[in-house]
């Protein structure tokens, strides 16, 4: 694995039309709109080759230099002149999906599209997702911005399979201490995925993880994307298949957060009766800034039984049931077609793809979900594999 470094003073080369031609539309479309926020990826390409990388769903998994769709400009005018963007709430993403925004040559356009931000009064939240390496120079840099709100996320997944993660997990747990020791005005959070039974489950996983989470603001733990594009780079290089099936959701079986809950919660391991452990990203960013949870997720009440007692209540007091009328106005000029319906827990609708719903969800601070694709009790919004229905049969 080489990394790159920036030749000092050089922009990165933008990819001509033809080439971004000869990307999956989905790529080369730079704006999308994902669950923990409105996601910019003008930069793509990435030598760091986690086997469970998202690039093999882009087919782009080949491309280790990273290259510019467009100029740091036209990026941030892209997002912020997209429909669904709002100024000061909807939630921001910088290259999370195509390549790592701390890579040498990456950074100084992540710092850029930042200041031009940052410069422009907006206090939206921003998330930065990282497994690289962080110096205390770039600590400097993250705590000079003075509007947005900032979160690094540092992905550690203790897996020391080499093949499926040929990062050593020490660079990213070096980042988080030193993030952690240097935070100001952002915060950082530990990134604790993919967690894959009989790959990084061990007790001396969890003990590690749970010595991390000390050095960050909030720890939130998921498990993994596991979809056909990445079972088959699995078998092509003769890795051991984690799940016989793959889905469209996360994979995180019951056993599996059992057993993190149990090693978090327990007297013998912890001095207060809750962990700042989080199953779900925004909740995990939302308390690192002393925030009720942006996506609406006090509604799933059974996710908040491993919250801290005072983040519990500032949720409650955020969540409001919104009005039906004006959710179905507000759905209907989305596109919505059949019954808008608004239960304790969420938002229901039919006819909508994920844009606009988290449009709505984001805009209300309600869960929004399609009724085609309900959410199971207790499932947490995740692949039903590894999870028994309450009569005790598997969901799948
Ligand atoms: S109370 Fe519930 S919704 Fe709020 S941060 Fe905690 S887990 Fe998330």
């Amino acid at each position: 694995m080489t990394v790159p470094v920036a030749p000092h003073g050089r922009a990165l080369p933008i990819l001509s039309p033809q080439k971004i031609r000869g990307l999956k539309p989905s790529l080369a479309d730079v704006v999308e709109y994902r669950k923990s926020g409105l996601s910019l990826n003008w930069i793509v390409g990435c030598p760091l080759e986690c086997g469970y990388c998202v690039r093999h769903l882009f087919d782009n998994f080949e491309m280790k230099v990273p290259r510019r769709l467009m100029s740091d400009e036209e990026a941030v005018a892209s997002l912020v002149q997209h429909k669904y963007f709002e100024p000061h709430r909807t939630p921001i993403q910088l290259l999370n999906r195509a390549t790592d925004p701390m890579l040498p040559v990456v950074k100084p356009h992540l710092v850029n599209v930042l200041r031009h931000l940052d410069n422009q009064g907006l206090t939206n939240h921003v998330l930065i997702i990282t497994r690289w390496r962080v110096e205390p120079e770039d600590c400097a840099v993250l705590n000079s911005f003075k509007n947005l709100r900032l979160t690094v996320l540092v992905t550690h997944s203790g897996i020391d399979n080499e093949k499926i993660e040929p990062v050593d997990s020490n660079i990213a747990a070096a980042s988080l201490r030193t993030l952690f020791d240097h935070a100001e005005r952002y915060r950082t959070v530990l990134y604790w995925r993919p967690i894959v039974p009989g790959l990084n489950g061990s007790d001396a996983h969890l003990e590690r993880a749970r010595e991390l989470s000390a050095h960050a603001h909030a720890t939130v733990f998921t498990g993994l994307f596991f979809r056909k594009e990445i079972a088959a780079f699995y078998e092509a290089y003769g890795l051991p298949l984690p799940y016989e099936d793959t889905a469209r959701r996360k994979i995180m079986p019951q056993a599996a957060e059992k057993r993190i809950l149990d090693y978090f919660h327990t007297a013998e391991h912890v001095t207060a009766p809750w962990g700042a452990l989080f199953r779900k990203t925004s909740c995990a960013v939302a308390y690192a800034h002393g925030e009720a949870d942006y996506n609406g997720h006090y509604g799933i009440r059974e996710l908040c039984n491993i919250c801290p007692q005072e983040q519990l209540a500032l949720c409650r007091l955020a969540w409001r049931k919104p009005d039906l009328a004006e959710v179905t106005q507000d759905a209907r000029e989305l596109g919505a077609t059949g019954t808008v319906e608004v239960t304790e827990r969420a938002i229901i609708v039919e006819g909508l793809d994920e844009p606009p719903r988290y449009y709505l969800q984001h805009g209300y601070g309600y869960q929004c979900h399609d009724r085609a694709k309900p959410h199971h009790y207790r499932q947490h919004g995740r692949a039903p594999i590894g999870w028994k229905a309450e009569n005790g049969t598997t969901t799948a």
